[in-house]
């Protein structure tokens, strides 16, 4: 371990950029290439925003952030306390989304999954979700 943060903030929309330039400056230590630093920010994005809009559907909590640098790359982990997912292989279908009526694709999750190295997900209803994303 090289370095390691934590960052907690509030379930709103404005907090998706803050999470995302924070996890870039964070990384930047690590000299990543601009492609690299661009994939990060846009994985984290994906990840913060599934916390605030569907973590917290309709309440307010708070969303976690660690990232921790390491000599091979980048890990980082994103939870919230929120009403979780009942199916985590249905979630990570290309597609698949429970809100279909808004403005959402249903490809956040593989997003990340194509933009990091690994995306791994644990969790349980009614006690949040957990997101750890490596590259
Ligand atoms: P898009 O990301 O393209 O806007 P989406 O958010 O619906 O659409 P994904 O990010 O791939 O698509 O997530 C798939 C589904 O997994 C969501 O529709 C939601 O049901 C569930 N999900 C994802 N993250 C969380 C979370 N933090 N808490 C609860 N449910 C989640
Ligand atoms: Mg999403």
């Amino acid at each position: 371990l090289v370095n390691e943060m934590k960052l907690e903030f509030m379930s709103k929309s404005n907090n998706e950029s803050f999470g995302r330039v924070v996890a870039a400056a964070f990384a930047s230590q690590l000299d990543p290439t601009v492609e690299e630093l661009a994939d990060i920010k846009t994985a984290v994005s994906e990840a913060v925003t599934n916390a605030i809009i569907h973590g917290y559907e309709d309440t307010a909590g708070k969303v976690e952030m660690i990232c921790r640098l390491y000599d091979e790359g980048i890990q980082i982990i994103i939870s919230d306390k929120g009403k979780g997912i009942e199916d985590i292989e249905l979630a990570r279908q290309p597609l698949y989304t429970s809100k279909p009526d808004m403005e959402r694709s249903g490809m956040g999750f593989t997003v990340m999954e194509s933009f990091m190295d690994s995306v791994e997900i644990v969790s349980e209803p009614n006690m949040g979700t957990t997101v750890t994303m490596f590259k």
